[in-house]
């Protein structure tokens, strides 16, 4: 089987260890032009993004119809971007590492991720995941990951019956593989604890990574 997967908040405590700051990163940047910087302020940001499904929606809701809301917003959105500060710290999720181990010496991996490239492959070097063991890596900037799903499947020659998609949103890692007829894995972990849905583009859900192992490795 082919397993793909997803980085933030999968294999990486994105909304744990990286969120937070780069939330602070892209409210300082829009205080800048113009937004009122005031400490409730940015609580009151935190908080959407708890339910938010990133932290671009968190922005876009936080900003509501902020009177100069394009100018401020793009300057947020910029500021997600930011290179990976020096003293960031990066939790891997627990068990990731000999997860893909194990399932490697069964399995052909790949991982699709969406963001900044040079960010995503920052923040995996910084969390110890090395990029060659995955088959295909791809970062894609569309907003849907159908089409990056369809490419690793096509490149690498394998059917979607053949593959696996493990990721936390559901709606954005598992609706679009499931649309492709590849089996889905909801890992129930940062996002992924409040977007859940819909239910039905999940085939099987899980509470820890390894997990995964129990259920695609045969012994
Ligand atoms: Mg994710």
């Amino acid at each position: 089987m082919l397993i793909l997967f997803d980085l933030d908040d999968t294999l990486i405590e994105t909304s744990k260890c990286l969120t937070p700051l780069y939330l602070k990163l892209a409210f300082d940047s829009m205080s800048q032009v113009g937004l009122d910087s005031s400490e409730e302020s940015f609580t009151q940001l935190l908080a959407l993004n708890k339910k938010a499904i990133s932290s671009r929606f968190a922005i876009e809701q936080f900003l509501g119809t902020h009177s100069n809301k394009e100018e401020i917003l793009a300057a947020g959105l910029e500021a997600l971007k930011t290179p990976l500060p020096k003293n960031a710290v990066i939790e891997l999720v627990p068990g990731a590492l000999e997860v893909l181990d194990a399932l490697k010496k069964q399995h052909d991996l790949a991982l699709v991720t969406k963001g900044d490239s040079l960010l995503q492959l920052q923040k995996m070097e910084k969390a110890g995941i090395q990029p060659g063991q995955f088959s295909k890596l791809i970062v894609g900037s569309a907003p849907s990951k159908k089409f990056d799903y369809q490419r690793v499947l096509e490149e690498l020659d394998v059917a979607p019956s053949e593959a696996i998609v493990c990721g936390d949103r559901v709606s954005v890692d598992l609706t679009p593989a499931k649309e492709l007829g590849v089996y889905t894995v909801h890992f129930r972990n940062g996002r992924g604890l409040v977007h859940c849905e819909p239910k039905e583009s999940v085939d099987l859900t899980i509470e820890t990574l390894k997990e995964l192992q129990e259920v695609f490795l045969e012994t």
